[in-house]
């Protein structure tokens, strides 16, 4: 023990007096242009001894575009919480000078009119960009150092690369989770250094610095592009298609360093094998500089490059090197590790280095990364004239908004969508104009269309670092539908239009409008929010030859709080905004129930809680409130697990339980059931089924899937138990139309997206099964034989009455990741309509 606490003098004592210099990441006797500002000039601190904050690293950057030909400082657009979404163009004077030119031919690389382009004349691109991940500092930190590198080096070297590579730098590209991180581990750190694990400085509290504003994984958002930070982002990548993107990152703090490739048998197969090989050519350009440096690395493990969703694998398919860094975290200034101290200042020079060495890489392999850019677009263009299917066509019968977000996404991607020539009938399908688009599949982007509606359920290996599906018509729930030829192909969508609803005239007695908007529950909180009565139909009916689908809004003219003037202008800009068709009525007679009868139900105004923090997983807490603030204008409370036992619930007529862990949800055991028994309504997802059922909120019976190892090694262990997991994949349900919870859906299948090993006994009455897994429900992605048997004819949603109120549960997430579209519906409907059922 003695020895112990003596060892730990030294070393503290060692740590004090270790002030980190410029000279630790950086040779003196390089030789730099000392009128380029160093960071420390600017930060007042050297790099690595304090985090820095995004407003610092916006202030050293600005100061370093000032004083430096090489550089060019652009805003791209604003975070949620209006930082700056800085790009740094670095590359030398006589470069930024043709620019637009460089990247013009650059683009050319990827037509038929680049094959007699002379490569070997032409600059690569490279994308560098940094910490994704806000608690994962290193790369932003070394950032600061390697753009003041690049802009301040009079190596000869360094000279020859910034003619041969244009460099877009992104110092930051998750601005509000940098910010949060550093103000905790700032606000945290000792003067004397302490290394220690338990220390606070190294627990974060709740949410994080991971995530962005709405606590979004931001490394997940690179195919959907549902948030500002991506859609810049990917803004710039379309802009100039990089032949390389680097993706720096960080991981437990007990590891070493990671660069790509991943595990070879997880990569999508969809990647062409010559991106792999560039990535190993790539990998031995790091190899190399860390072996020199003496830093313990790795590669060919832990991570893959299959979700195309990910910053190191989008570029795969795009025709360029998506290339993946984790470096170990000290997650603080310093922490105790597997590997000895693990310092800040160490954490930011291996990053350094790796970027330093993808420099290297891509002045070296200019030529065959342009070239294989070139393949890779010429490949794609002759597989595409080759195959049958021509053409693409999607979209919802009932739903412009839907469609028309999905149109958007792939718009972001440039994407070239069309109108369909005419409405028609394809497959069974209606494919009306206001609805529909035609994508054209031999287009310069035709393998990342194949990307986005790709359909694989068989697999090399049966592990995923991330899910295993992501098909867009099925998270969007439209129709669609390959064409063998181009007869539907209509006028080019550019830009794309947003659809806008509109009023058929003023009505003297009610308005009516179908519910199949992804927009309806904005519309109809707005309008209830004002004062305004709707009612609702529990059945179908016709008018004038029209059908009206279950769940058709009405809105009575009289007795409203506006009169009937104010009324029309009022559901003119409703229907406007939200992309509605409603009609209005001078009468109430109809085939089928009349707008007086009793089976119009009212609609009431919901006042929604959340509940968040500590044990609450944030991620689907976030969704429900970006859903809530962004896309329906739903006001929502978020309440903190620690303020439970001093919130008044009865003010609510909702409370979502986001899936949460467990023990801290005990504590409100009563609060919750008696909230439930005078009238309001719990809606409870994934991980707190199991704690409701247990404390008798709702009955609910699982099923599991059993399955006792055999023949299987112990060091085959993880993978047997990983087989056994669903990562994220895609399954189909049937749905009940005319129960309330699935109002507005206009099919009767409904895909939904499940990543838990959570499977629900139906109910025994049929009309209480609104939402089933289908017999054969698997659509797209992993999973294994036993759950899928296990599955099969399952609930995905169950209801059950305490007292007056009512207990609501979803064993899988209707708000995946801001991009499932598809199921938004379901928790909409779940505050808007509880009453009903
Ligand atoms: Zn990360």
């Amino acid at each position: 023990m003695k020895k112990i606490i003596l060892l730990y003098c030294l070393l503290s004592t060692l740590w004090l007096s270790a002030q980190v210099e410029q000279s630790y990441y950086l040779s003196d006797n390089h030789p730099y242009n000392p009128d380029i500002p160093t960071p420390q000039s600017v930060l007042g601190y050297e790099v690595g001894e304090w985090h820095v904050s995004h407003d610092r690293l916006v202030q050293y950057m600005t100061a370093l575009a000032q004083a430096s030909d090489r550089i060019t400082l652009e805003n791209r657009g604003y975070t949620f919480e209006r930082r700056p979404l800085l790009l740094l163009t670095i590359t030398s004077p006589e470069n930024h000078q043709r620019i637009d030119e460089i990247k013009a031919q650059h683009q050319q690389l990827t037509t038929p009119e680049g094959s007699n382009l002379a490569v070997e004349n032409m600059p690569a691109v490279l994308y560098q960009g940094f910490s994704i991940h806000g608690n994962e500092p290193s790369g932003a930190n070394a950032g600061l150092l390697a753009a003041y590198h690049l802009a301040a080096s009079e190596d000869p070297e360094t000279l020859t690369l910034l003619d041969e590579v244009v460099v877009l730098f992104d110092p930051s590209f998750n601005p509000d989770g940098l910010q949060r991180f550093a103000y905790w581990a700032n606000t945290n750190r000792s003067m004397n250094l302490n290394p220690d694990n338990n220390d606070r400085e190294y627990s974060e509290v709740w949410p994080g610095g991971r995530t962005n504003h709405y606590w979004f994984d931001l490394n997940r958002d690179w195919l959907p592009t549902q948030l500002p930070e991506s859609q810049a982002r990917i803004k710039t990548y379309i802009d100039w298609l990089p032949n390389v993107l680097t993706d720096h990152h960080e991981m437990g703090t007990n590891s070493s360093f990671f660069f790509q490739p991943g595990i070879p048998d997880r990569v999508n197969p969809l990647t062409p094998d010559m991106n792999q090989k560039l990535t190993q050519e790539i990998g031995k350009f790091h190899a190399a500089a860390f072996d020199e440096l003496g830093s313990l690395y790795y590669s060919e493990e832990d991570y893959d490059d299959f979700f195309y969703g990910k910053g190191s694998t989008y570029p795969d398919i795009n025709g360029s090197i998506g290339i993946l860094f984790e470096q170990a975290s000290s997650r603080g200034h310093l922490q105790n590790s597997d590997n000895g101290v693990l310092t800040f200042p160490f954490t930011i020079r291996n990053q350094l280095t790796a970027a330093f060495s993808t420099l290297k890489a891509v002045k070296t392999l200019r030529v065959s990364l342009l070239e294989y850019m070139r393949s890779f677009y010429s490949n794609a263009a002759a597989e595409a004239a080759k195959s049958k299917q021509k053409a693409l066509v999607f979209g919802n019968p009932k739903d412009p908004a839907g469609a028309y977000e999905m149109a958007r996404v792939m718009d972001r991607h440039g994407i070239q969508l069309h109108k369909i020539r005419q409405s028609s009938r394809i497959n069974g399908q209606e494919y009306p104009e206001a609805s529909s688009y035609v994508v054209p599949l031999n287009q310069k982007k035709s393998r990342l269309i194949k990307a986005l509606f790709n359909i694989q359920t068989q697999f090399k290996d049966s592990l995923f670092y991330d899910i295993s599906a992501w098909s867009f018509p099925h998270a969007f729930n439209q129709n669609y539908s390959y064409l063998n030829d181009s007869k539907q192909l209509g006028a080019p969508l550019t830009p794309l239009q947003k659809p806008e609803g509109t009023v058929s005239q003023k009505g003297s007695y009610a308005y009516l409008f179908e519910g199949h908007s992804y927009y309806a529950p904005k519309a109809l909180y707005s309008l209830l929010s004002k004062g305004i009565r709707v009612k609702v139909s529990m059945f179908p009916f016709t008018r004038n030859g029209v059908r009206y689908d279950y769940g058709t809004y009405m809105v009575p003219v009289q007795n409203q709080s506006l009169d009937a003037d104010a009324l029309y202008a009022l559901m003119q800009s409703v229907a406007k905004d939200n992309a509605l068709s409603v009609l209005g009525v001078n009468g109430g007679s109809t085939e089928g129930i009349d707008l007086g009868s009793r089976n119009f139900r009212a609609v009431e105004l919901p006042k929604v809680a959340l509940l968040v923090g500590d044990g609450v997983r944030s991620y689907d807490a976030g969704e429900i409130w970006h859903l809530m603030d962004t896309r329906y204008e739903i006001p929502i409370t978020k309440i903190d697990v620690r303020n439970m036992d001093r919130v008044d619930l009865s003010s609510y007529t909702h409370l979502i339980l986001p899936a949460s862990y467990g023990r801290g949800l005990n504590a409100f055991k009563d609060k919750l059931k008696t909230f439930a028994q005078s009238g309001g309504t719990i809606i409870g997802y994934g991980a707190t089924l199991s704690w409701l059922s247990r404390n008798e909120l709702i009955d609910l019976k699982f099923k599991t899937t059993s399955r006792t190892a055999q023949n299987i090694r112990f060091d085959q262990r993880n993978l047997f138990r990983g087989a056994e997991e669903i990562g994220g994949a895609i399954f189909n349900t049937k749905i009940d139309r005319s129960h309330p919870i699935n109002f507005g859906i206009h099919s009767s299948y409904l895909p939904v997206f499940k990543n838990t090993e959570l499977f629900l006994e139906p109910q025994k009455n049929s009309y209480d099964n609104p939402i089933l897994y289908t017999s054969n429900p698997l659509i797209n992605g992993y999973i294994s034989k036993e759950n899928l048997q296990t599955l099969k004819n399952t609930s995905f949603f169950q209801s059950s009455r305490l007292g007056s109120g009512k207990v609501i549960v979803f064993t899988d997430n209707t708000n995946f990741r801001a991009f499932w579209y598809g199921t938004n519906r379901l928790l909409a409907n779940a505050l808007f309509h509880a009453t009903l059922f």
